[in-house]
């Protein structure tokens, strides 16, 4: 029997995990023995939670996962299958662990009330992410903008106008024409757009027009959006000043409208790149190119978008980037595909519902896992014209030793769920009591290790490694592959991460106390510093507090980057100043949409926070000590981001230049490039394709979408 291929898995974040996955399948018949090599002692990268004091959940940040996470499902799915838990387990299955979030609010910024919750109700959609994938889908850009057509003659009618001005003569003259063309050409020659209903029949043409999108010529179909544009404007601008749900409407339609005007003029149904043809451009600048109003640019919806993916380049919230394809791709993605639900929350930590599972099964299967393994560098050789180099070592730093000479087991039991615990078990660590007092922090790279490094030598002890670490940290541990080769190079210059801040509160009040007539809700596109949060309520019975907190928060935005910032003692700091922003944050702008979580002066009322049980009494701001807080700054839990005019430059699984290594991660060239768990995903099940031929890319779903 030929022995297995011994391939290092580096970093056990999404992408790393999946590639694992992927590579012990038992359809492989052990012809891969995985170990996957984690600094710290939990699994999870930026996903990762841990169990801290009465097994507070606290986690990097607010993750919630969409209806159209095809690959993060899919997997997660099998993963749960294979755990076989007891059927009477409270988290036996995937559905126990994720449930549907439909309802979500938008900060809305109205010129006559100031900041205002504005409701979105994502209907229920047919199938659970996850499942088989209809043949019959349509995923090309014609598609995405034949549905982009017909969401805004629902939008259009959904204006209360609709009722007044029904003329249907309009629509049956049009429809009695032959062909779309000369329909359209009708439409435009008797200047018919002067009623909604012959409006919504122009849309229609337009969406039947994306279907042959090479047969129509371009001046005819601007010529037909133009005539929709003024008609819309005309029928709605005398509302929008009066009405702010008219006025959002007018916002939708206004930026649905940029978006089908683009779609014309760079001939985007057509275009061998499809939406990366425009990812030169950042999103809003490319609405405006196509005609977006100003407002429409500034409205609750783009905000959300922008918030949602951390998209400021350097954290500076006054310079919003991101990539106009791929933020294109992402949102037709997240409204037109979703299956069951628009958001899926977790019912407990990430660590918990994800990558403990995940753990647990990889165990299963024989890979191994070796903790406190901080890799220092990749090392390579082989540099000859025509032949590709190799990676010869991989040098690690060893964090702590295991008592004993055992393997470290880093699960606990919080009353039947094995989880991750927010520290490590210091207990099986040699001398962990003393790191327990220090505080050492083993997921910083700054952090001395004070134990002999470890190199592994390809055909000794690996043969092949899968890169999963997160980009930022790629320049430190692969410095000699960035020294030598261009393209890494480039890769690492261009492709640029942000840090993120979060905080996590615990109210021992209900969202009606707090002022909002009812649930908390997730919300995004609000005030900086923090433009987004989740309501988490749901998890208080999860967690282990003497008296339960009625309501769970959890607040998550950019943070600014700091140059010349890093080191422990810089971490520190970016963590305190974390927690200065929360509290701001707090005193000044929570109360504009939660007015019973402010107190006659306008601040916020302290008390209404949970203290921990058996700490210091604290009143006051001083129980913001009580809550969660957190910066994510190490290199590694940067957030990657997709700027513009960089995603040519990522490197993708399947190419690397190097003979025996793979890269996983959110930020390589995995067919969406935007920093999620998505992507990470794709990417991860990318890489066991590169390694392995499985699974075979048009299993990989959305790899080979446009
Ligand atoms: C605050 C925040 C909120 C987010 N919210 C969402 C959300 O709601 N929904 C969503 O889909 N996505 C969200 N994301 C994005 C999502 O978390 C990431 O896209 C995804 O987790 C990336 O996975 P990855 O495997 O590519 O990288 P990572 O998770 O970064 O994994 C890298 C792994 O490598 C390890 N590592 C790093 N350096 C070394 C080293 N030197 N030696 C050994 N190991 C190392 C790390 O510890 C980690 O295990 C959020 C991200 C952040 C930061």
């Amino acid at each position: 029997m030929r022995s297995p291929i011994r391939v290092a898995v580096i970093g056990g974040g999404c992408a790393s995990v999946a590639a694992a996955f992927e590579l012990s399948r038992p359809e492989h018949r052990g012809r891969f023995q995985v170990t996957v090599y984690q600094m710290g002692w939990r699994l999870g990268g930026k996903g990762a939670s841990g169990r801290g004091r009465f097994d507070r959940i606290e986690e990097h940040g607010l993750h919630l996962w969409m209806g159209f996470y095809e690959n993060a499902f899919r997997l997660l799915r099998e993963c749960y299958g294979e755990l076989r838990r007891d059927p009477a387990h409270r988290m036996s299955d995937w559905r126990d662990a994720f449930f549907p979030s439909n309802l979500n609010f938008a900060a809305d910024l109205s010129p006559r009330s100031g900041w205002l919750r504005w409701s979105v109700l994502f209907p229920p959609a047919q199938g659970l992410p996850g499942d088989p994938v209809n043949a019959a889908a349509d995923w090309s850009v014609a598609a995405y903008f034949v549905r982009t057509a017909l969401l805004l003659r629902t939008v259009l009618r959904s204006l209360s106008m609709a009722a007044a001005d029904r003329d249907e003569t309009d629509a049956g003259a049009a429809s009695a024409a032959t062909t779309t063309e000369s329909q359209i050409a009708g439409l435009l020659r008797y200047g018919k757009l002067a009623t909604l209903t012959a409006l919504l029949e122009g849309l229609r043409l337009l969406g039947l027009a994306f279907n042959q999108f090479s047969l129509f010529p371009e001046g005819l179909l601007l010529r037909l959006h133009s005539a929709i544009r003024k008609a819309v404007e005309k029928q709605i601008d005398r509302l929008v000043t009066d009405h702010d749900e008219a006025r959002r409407i007018w916002e939708i339609a206004d930026l649905l409208l940029a978006a089908l005007r683009g779609a014309v003029r760079f001939r985007l149904a057509t275009h061998p790149r499809g939406f990366d043809a425009i990812n030169d451009y950042d999103c809003r600048e490319w609405l405006r190119l196509n005609g977006a109003s100003r407002r429409a640019l500034n409205s609750a919806f783009v905000r959300a978008l922008y918030d949602l993916a951390f998209a400021y380049e350097d954290g500076d919230v006054r310079r919003p980037r991101i990539a106009a394809g791929q933020a294109l791709r992402g949102a037709f993605r997240a409204f037109f595909t979703y299956r069951g639900a628009f958001f899926w929350k977790m019912r407990a930590g990430m660590g918990d519902v994800v990558f403990a599972p995940f753990y647990q099964v990889l165990k299963q299967r024989g890979v191994r896992f070796k903790f406190f393994h901080r890799l220092r560098a990749v090392q390579t050789s082989g540099r000859r014209v025509g032949v590709k180099p190799n990676v010869s070592g991989l040098e690690f730093d060893v964090q702590a030793r295991i008592r004993g000479g055992k393997e470290y087991q880093p699960l606990v039991d919080v009353r039947g769920l094995p989880c991750w615990p927010a520290q490590p078990l210091y207990e099986q660590i040699v001398s962990g009591a003393t790191a327990e007092v220090r505080q050492r922090d083993f997921e910083a790279p700054w952090e001395p290790s004070r134990h002999p490094r470890r190199t592994l030598r390809v055909g000794r002890d690996f043969d092949f490694v899968v890169l999963g670490v997160g980009v930022g940290a790629v320049a430190d541990v692969c410095r000699n592959i960035v020294r030598d080769d261009e393209r890494w190079r480039v890769m690492v210059d261009k492709v640029k991460t942000v840090p993120t801040q979060a905080f996590q509160l615990w109210f021992d009040a209900d969202g009606t106390s707090l002022g909002l007539r009812g649930a908390i809700s997730n919300l995004s596109g609000f005030a900086e510093p923090f433009d987004t949060w989740a309501d988490m309520s749901h998890l208080a019975g999860e967690e282990s507090w003497p008296r339960p907190p009625q309501s769970i928060v959890y607040f998550c935005s950019v943070l600014p980057d700091r140059h010349g910032e890093g080191g422990r003692a810089g971490a520190k700091r970016r963590a305190a100043e974390v927690k200065r922003n929360a509290i701001r944050f707090l005193n000044r702008d929570l109360g504009r949409l939660w007015p019973g979580a402010a107190d006659d002066a306008g601040r916020f009322r302290w008390e209404m926070l949970c203290a921990l049980p058996g700490s210091k009494a604290a009143d006051g701001v001083r129980r913001f000590d009580h809550q969660y807080w957190r910066a994510n700054v190490a290199p590694s839990e940067r957030y990657t981001l997709a700027l513009p005019g960089t995603l040519r430059y990522r490197l993708s699984p399947l190419d690397t230049g190097y003979d025996n290594m793979t890269v996983a991660g959110d930020w390589t060239d995995c067919g969406f490039n935007e920093g999620c768990v998505e992507a990470a995903v794709m990417s991860g099940r990318l890489a066991a394709h590169a390694l392995s031929g499985s699974p075979p890319l048009e299993d990989i779903v959305g790899y080979d979408h446009p």
